[in-house]
């Protein structure tokens, strides 16, 4: 076989984590202590040549990748030091920019360079909407106390439909809507690449329902257990800190599909429904609980990589700490929106609260490009890991 190394690719792994892939003289001690891998399909050895070899269209349609779990195992017993968790954890970051769309929008959010435009993005156009709103103004204390943040974007007498409301799908749903697009655009070029580079071909496929039945429902019942994350040695604790995350994302999705639908659908029948839920309203709790959840996870998971860099030296990544500071910023701006409105400071308030709205906003639009990728690409791998051991994927 005739290799012809992709050298930008391999000097692209050196600067996200991975600069010491070419340290490894493949022992294959690494495969042996990874928990995870399997005995007729092993990794991360495989991985560390291809690496070193730059072979990148092998390793973006690996699976295994993703199925690893960064949890040191193998790093911690590496008699090199070559840090193959890094290197896969590099491998990773380059699968999200290689599969992002747009192309331009996913390079942009792949390095430290592109920050005053991935933070001022969102920062204009909420400015600007506020201004074309009409908001614009700072409620006195009393004010505050009764409505919070609903008339942040103004208000104005049509009954049916809040004005805050609408300027907030107005930018949310659009950022949303682009970030789940590229997701879904970037696992479907995944899944292709890794048939294809599985030798299997399309004659004999199941239905939609199967699929979903068969493969995708296994694969997140497993994802949402943290199975494999339990079956780490290392670094055990990350557990700790990943499950409330996932859990709080999972509840913060619940109440923020409440509030759409008690806002935009169920308000246009009974306006009543509009406004802030009460404190003792089930979905205010679930929102809060989970608000504590994400606070708690993302301070575990900030002392795990505080601790792995020092313990294992391993490399701090742009990947690894914008999804840290992007989620602390929604959870620390949320909670100091709402605690602002308890000790009635509204200016201060509103800077906050403008300041939650740009974070989640960040949140919806780089999805796809930031660790937080790794949802739908983890997801996508479980998922391909169950079809080809199936009757299903028949080998060309
Ligand atoms: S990465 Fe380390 S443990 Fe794995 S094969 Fe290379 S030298 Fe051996
Ligand atoms: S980091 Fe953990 S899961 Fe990933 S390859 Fe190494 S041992 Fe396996």
């Amino acid at each position: 076989m005739n290799v012809q190394p992709d050298l930008d690719f391999i000097r692209t792994l050196k600067e996200a984590g991975g600069d010491t892939l070419k340290k490894c003289y493949q022992c294959a001690t690494c495969s042996v202590m990874c928990p995870l891998s399997k005995d007729g399909k092993p990794f991360p050895r495989k991985e560390m040549i291809w690496a070193g070899w730059g072979m990148k269209d092998k390793l973006v349609a690996d699976p295994d990748i993703f199925l690893c779990h960064q949890c040191g195992d193998c790093t911690a017993n590496c008699p090199r030091g070559a840090k193959p968790g890094d290197v896969l954890s590099a491998i990773r970051s380059y699968a999200y920019t290689f599969y992002g769309w747009p192309q331009p929008l996913a390079k942009l959010a792949s390095s430290a360079k592109g920050l005053p435009i991935l933070i001022g993005l969102p920062v204009v156009v909420i400015f600007i909407m506020w201004l074309i709103s009409g908001g614009m103004q700072i409620p006195n204390k009393e004010f505050f106390a009764e409505h919070g943040y609903q008339q942040f974007f103004g208000h104005w007498d049509f009954r049916w439909y809040a004005k805050n409301i609408f300027f907030i799908v107005l930018f949310m749903v659009p950022s949303l809507g682009l970030g789940l697009f590229s997701g879904v655009m970037g696992i479907t070029k995944m899944w292709k690449s890794m048939a294809k580079n599985a030798g299997m071909n399309n004659e004999y496929r199941p239905s939609v329902l199967k699929f979903a039945t068969d493969f995708v429902w296994p694969s997140l019942v497993e994802i949402v257990q943290h199975k494999r994350f339990n079956e780490c040695g290392t670094y055990l604790n990350r557990v700790r800190g990943h499950l409330p995350l996932m859990l709080a994302f999972i509840g913060l999705f619940i109440v923020t599909c409440w509030s759409l639908l008690k806002n935009d659908v169920l308000g246009l029948f009974w306006p009543s429904l509009h406004g802030p839920l009460p404190l003792t309203d089930p979905f205010k709790l679930l929102a809060n609980a989970s608000a504590i959840a994400l606070i708690f996870g993302i301070a575990v998971l900030w002392s795990n990589r505080k601790k792995s860099e020092a313990e294992l030296n391993t490399q701090p990544t742009f990947y690894d700490w914008f999804i840290i500071w992007e989620i602390t910023a929604v959870g620390a701006t949320g909670l100091g929106a709402e605690l602002l409105r308890w000790a009635g400071m509204p200016t201060l308030g509103y800077i906050v609260y403008f300041l939650h709205l740009v974070s989640i906003m960040m949140l919806f639009l780089y999805l796809p490009y930031t660790k937080l990728a790794h949802l739908l690409y983890r997801t996508t791998a479980y998922t391909f890991e169950k079809y080809r051991d199936s009757d299903f994927a028949v080998k060309k």
